[in-house]
């Protein structure tokens, strides 16, 4: 079960009861009723699985996984799955939720779901990576389908993981069946421009956010903490666009460049080295201060929880673009918020993955694959539309974006609540 408000001591950081608050704060704002307000707040369901896992030498081991649909009064659950030692129930409640905010305030016709497995996938070999996804996959299955929910990648997860999920549920149904996943690779149902859109998004949701601020993209300072599906493809984007990424993080450590990382040596640098580490001309810098580099634009692009009070009051950038899901605790936010920094909230900065999530299940459902063109032009239109909508929003509020998000998104979910009304 999700924790509980009076179950948890205040200090530690609890995902799921920030964004629970998040939300009743967004219905208290749009004067939903209570009991309107709890429905959305509480996941609709919550699956815990046991997946045991043969060893390479024979040994068994037992790993715990989550799925949880968080709401569907908009549309089949949508949301990735995570391998990651840190991952507990009340996360992926969390990140469910977020997913439900996410689609709504992006208009895409899904709810939230989420899913997860406690496990150091390093800790893995290749062939028990296998059979932790199909098992896990297996365990799941009777809740997941193209018109119930629809997982695809997040945290250590990628397309041949999808490719397995996608594999074991046809198994099992009997037939073949693309749509039960996003993420895949495009042999099998795939889509030209998932990989990397994400990243798109984030790159749409800075350029809106210096142009309302009425800032040039040139010589702007980026740092981004994270390198992978979304940090690794961002420093190529926000570069092309004339910004500077001055500050690169990866689980190995921290580097500072002033002159500004250049996306080919580095991914050249780190197909040999296999880390960030060692750049070219590149100072290291402890992770711990990281986004003290001096910057004007931050960006986190890993694990949640990390832009804490600390963090947020030594930040040099004046502005952050949430690319990961849940960096920013609720103290951190209200110091960003008191120094004037203004936040693109998670749920609209990195929702262009879910939006190319979206445009694959389409294509699989129809049967018809677009060309790529198509594709990065729609998934420019959603973002930017979902960015200006936020905003126009914000300036009559006079919100934090994030509130605003969140005021978006639970207006559009409380509508089709009541729209649907209630069963039985
Ligand atoms: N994991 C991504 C997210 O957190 C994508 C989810 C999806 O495409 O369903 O938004």
């Amino acid at each position: 079960m999700v924790t509980r408000q009076h179950e948890t001591h205040h200090d530690e950081f609890n995902p799921w009861l920030r964004v629970a608050s998040l939300i009743e704060q967004a219905g208290h704002i749009l004067e939903l009723d209570d009991g309107l307000i709890q429905r959305i707040v509480t996941p609709e369901r919550i699956l815990e699985v046991s997946i045991p896992v043969r060893r390479d030498n024979g040994k068994v081991d037992v790993f715990t996984g989550w799925r949880i649909q968080h709401d569907s009064s908009r549309g089949p659950g949508k949301g990735g799955i995570r391998f990651h030692q840190s991952v507990n129930v009340d996360e992926i409640a969390a990140l469910s939720a977020d997913m439900s905010v996410k689609c709504a305030v992006v208009n895409i016709p899904y709810g939230g779901a989420k899913g997860g497995v406690k496990v150091d996938p390093d800790t893995l070999s290749r062939d028990e990576l296998e059979r932790l996804t199909r098992r896990y996959a297996f365990a799941i299955a009777p809740m997941i389908g193209p018109d119930r929910d629809i997982p695809a990648p997040d945290i250590n997860t990628d397309p041949q993981v999808m490719s397995w999920i996608m594999d074991t549920v046809s198994m099992l149904r009997g037939h073949s069946m693309p749509g039960v996943v996003t993420g895949k690779p495009l042999a099998i149902g795939g889509s030209f421009g998932h990989a990397g859109a994400t990243s798109l998004g984030v790159t749409i949701c800075t350029l809106g956010l210096l142009k309302q601020r009425g800032l040039s993209p040139e010589g702007q300072r980026v740092v981004i903490q994270g390198f992978g599906k979304v940090g690794g493809p961002l420093i190529k984007l926000l570069t092309d666009r004339g910004m500077k990424v001055v500050g690169l993080a990866d689980i190995h450590g921290a580097i500072h460049v002033p002159t500004g990382i250049d996306a080919h040596r580095m991914s050249d640098h780190f197909g040999e080295a296999h880390t960030i580490i060692g750049y070219p001309g590149a100072e290291e810098v402890a992770p711990d201060a990281f986004f003290t580099i001096p910057s004007d634009i931050a960006i986190p692009a890993a694990l949640g929880g990390v832009v804490d009070e600390k963090v947020a009051s030594t930040m040099t950038a004046s502005m952050m673009v949430e690319a990961a899901n849940g960096p920013t605790t609720g103290e951190g936010a209200s110091i960003l918020a008191e120094r004037g920094i203004p936040v693109v909230p998670d749920v609209l900065a990195n929702a262009g993955g879910v939006v190319a999530s979206y445009f694959e299940w389409a294509q699989d459902m129809q049967g018809f694959m677009w060309e790529h063109e198509l594709f990065t032009k729609r998934l420019e239109k959603f973002m930017q539309e979902a960015f200006d909508s936020v905003w126009v929003r914000h300036q009559q509020l006079g919100l934090e974006l994030r509130d605003t998000a969140l005021v978006v998104g639970v207006e559009r979910i409380a509508e089709a609540t009541k729209l649907r009304g209630l069963f039985p």
